[in-house]
């Protein structure tokens, strides 16, 4: 997977290769998917939602510019295994996702690989975590209208946002960094995630 989707597409970050290396993706796909987990594609995880492509995964994460002693914020669990990578490069991961079953499952994963620098919340992550804000790093695995403003309000002075912004069906994934008042985008690429449903998305 690494040799032959992320490389070759251009993902340079060491870190985030030896992490991509080291989190066993097959242990966060359905059993009947084992046989494509390292695949380049996005698999089934149940409740009409997906475990994005390894090379998505990647991306998102180069994107962050992990050093190690970042806080950050996930919105959109799904599988666990965006956080587990995330587990891998940041201080402290929060990530929260809005079905209980699928934050259910990510937790007993991330638990038995060792994760403890990784906390999983269920709950509408449009809004945020106030109560542990504000984040150095927000990514966001599930497309909205627009990057929701209680995210923008909790990201960190120089703090960088990855979030899929566009319709329900087709999304440019965009790269903020905060300086004062201001975002500036730097990076954006077309792309396509599930809805974000929740107050600063999508109606269910
Ligand atoms: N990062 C995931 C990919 C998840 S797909 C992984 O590595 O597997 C996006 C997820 O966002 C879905 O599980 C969906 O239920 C969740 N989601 C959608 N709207 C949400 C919201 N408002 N708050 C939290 N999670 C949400």
């Amino acid at each position: 997977m690494v040799e032959t989707q992320l490389i070759p597409r251009g993902i340079k970050d060491k870190r985030v290769i030896e992490a991509m290396l080291k989190v066993p993706r097959h242990l966060f796909v359905r059993e009947q998917d084992l046989y494509r987990a390292y695949d380049d594609m996005a698999l089934p995880i149940g409740e009409g939602q997906t475990i994005s492509q390894p090379y998505m995964v990647a991306k998102m994460t180069e994107l962050l510019e992990l050093k190690g002693d970042e806080k950050v914020l996930e919105v959109g669990t799904g599988s666990g295994y965006q956080a587990a990578v995330l587990g891998e490069l940041a201080r402290e991961v929060y990530s929260v996702e809005r079905i209980e079953s699928l934050a259910r499952r990510a937790q007993e994963i991330i638990k038995k690989l060792g994760y403890d620098n990784v906390h999983i919340f269920t709950g509408d992550g449009s809004l945020g975590l106030q109560e542990h804000a504000p984040f150095d790093r927000i990514i966001v695995t599930a497309a909205s209208p627009e990057v929701p403003k209680p995210l923008r309000e909790q990201l960190s002075e120089g703090g960088i946002l990855v979030a899929p912004v566009g319709s329900r069906f087709s999304q440019q994934l965009v790269r903020l960094c905060k300086r004062g008042n201001r975002f500036e985008e730097d990076y954006s690429t077309l792309c396509v995630f599930v809805p974000l449903i929740g107050a600063y998305g999508w109606e269910d």
